[in-house]
């Protein structure tokens, strides 16, 4: 045996990888941002197994290493366990000779292969991102950007694939070093999210008039926002998927005033409730209906008129 930086003989090094397997497993279906990636990684350091893990044109591609039984409960967990919105077509395995090393990594993107045209969906904002921007003193109180690996932003943002931070509209916004630790913790809720952002360091709000000129920032351009709409006059809010038009649901005027400048004078118009129990009040919900107003889609419904007083229009 050498001392001291010396190389490892090479017979005691394959006693070390005796008993151990190595795998290649390609994971197939929508499995590029949706967090796929951070949960492999917790999936194999929670199993003390060895490899890595990156995006490739075809899915995400997996070496792994350890004891066959961790493999096989990996393996397993890989398709059981995967986060609620990623869709597992397939895993293919294939063995290989086993390596020296002992860390589990997640790499860059695999730029070679040509993507392959599954893109990962825009998700409603989650729970817990909701609880921080209504709690004071958290970092992204009421920052209205606010998201994480389960939920924000992804469709509307990507400007290539691979489905990485580099090639989506979020690569003009530089983390702040509070974004890039959450982003670089595999223990965070935002490791890996890659449209992290905060109000130090992601895009803002702005109040803009029918001309451009900017009117209020942040906070005081939601507020003023808000006021416009209680005396009745109509937002254009500038969302993912274009702009909305927004109207005070309980004002006849200010529903009037929209439907004459849509030209749109029957048809009905969606309305947001910042509850499920609100939308109980005015319409009548089952269980299937529940489900999708909860669900990680939000869709649009078109519901049952219930007993509560329609808001106007
Ligand atoms: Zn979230
Ligand atoms: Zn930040």
């Amino acid at each position: 045996m050498h001392s001291g930086g010396g190389r490892v003989p090479v017979r005691a090094d394959q006693r070390r990888l005796n008993g151990l397997r190595r795998w290649s497993l390609t994971v197939r279906g929508v499995v590029q941002g949706v967090g796929y990636r951070p949960f492999v990684y917790q999936q194999a350091v929670a199993r003390g197994l060895a490899g890595w893990v990156r995006n490739t044109g075809e899915g995400v591609r997996i070496e792994v290493q350890g004891r066959p039984a961790d493999l096989e409960a990996f393996l397993s967990a890989l398709r059981a366990e995967a986060p609620g919105l990623a869709v597992i077509e397939g895993i293919e395995k294939r063995d290989l000779a086993p390596r020296r090393g002992h860390r589990f990594r997640i790499l860059e993107s695999d730029e070679e292969r040509p993507p392959r045209p599954t893109i990962p969906a825009d998700v409603a904002v989650c729970q817990a991102c909701l609880k921080e921007m209504s709690t004071p003193g958290e970092r992204r109180h009421r920052y209205p950007f606010t998201n994480c690996t389960f939920c924000g932003p992804r469709l509307s943002i990507i400007e290539a694939l691979p489905y990485d931070r580099p090639r989506t509209s979020m690569n003009r916004f530089e983390m702040c070093e509070a974004c890039s630790t959450e982003y670089g913790n595999p223990a965070d809720r935002r490791f890996h999210a890659q449209p992290i952002a905060c109000p130090a360091c992601g895009p803002q709000v702005l109040l803009l008039d029918a001309e451009g000129g900017i009117l209020a920032e942040k906070e005081q351009a939601m507020r003023a926002a808000g006021e416009a709409l209680t005396a009745g006059r109509i937002v254009a809010l500038k969302g993912l998927g274009g702009f909305q038009l927004l109207a005070d649901a309980t004002s006849e005027a200010a529903v009037a005033l929209l439907r004459r400048r849509k030209r749109r004078e029957e048809k009905p118009l969606a309305v947001m409730m910042p509850r499920l129990e609100q939308a109980q009040a005015y319409c009548k919900l089952s269980a299937a209906e529940e489900r999708w107003l909860r669900s990680s889609q939000a869709p649009i419904l078109l519901l049952r008129r219930g007993r509560g007083d329609p808001p106007a229009g």
